[in-house]
């Protein structure tokens, strides 16, 4: 049984968050620690730890992800001009919370989706 995360805390309000969303499947709250002038994490209320523990039960929880990234987008003015959504995955993708998430990221043009030599 994979550990709980403080996103786990989160879905149950029993942390703080800027909550933007919530059903029965997904949540989505502003990034703590924001990248770009729209940071949002959306996540699947039940622990997949990792994008390599996903499964086929998971797909419509992963579904409805794609649907609130887009409508939150849609309503943080930013899905004209564009955004980039990333799902990083344990050591070399930079993943710090393993609780899977999507960053939804935009509000400014984000320059190239890897840093240059490397
Ligand atoms: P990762 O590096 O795992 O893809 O991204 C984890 C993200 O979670 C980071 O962008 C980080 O700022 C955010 N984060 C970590 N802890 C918290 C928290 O307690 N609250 C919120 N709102 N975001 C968090």
């Amino acid at each position: 049984m994979a550990e709980e995360t403080i996103f786990s805390k989160i879905i149950r309000r029993e942390i703080p968050a800027d909550i933007l969303y919530q059903d029965e499947l997904v949540t989505a709250f502003r990034d703590i620690s924001p990248q770009a002038p729209t940071h949002i994490l959306v996540i699947p209320n039940h622990l997949i730890p990792t994008a390599n523990d996903v499964k086929a039960s998971d797909e419509k929880a992963l579904g409805r992800m794609m649907t609130v990234a887009a409508k939150l987008a849609d309503e943080a003015g930013i899905a004209e001009d564009g955004y980039r959504l990333i799902m990083n995955c344990n050591k070399h993708g930079g993943q710090e919370v393993y609780h899977i998430h999507m960053h939804l990221l935009g509000g400014k043009p984000l320059g190239p989706m890897l840093s240059r030599g490397e």
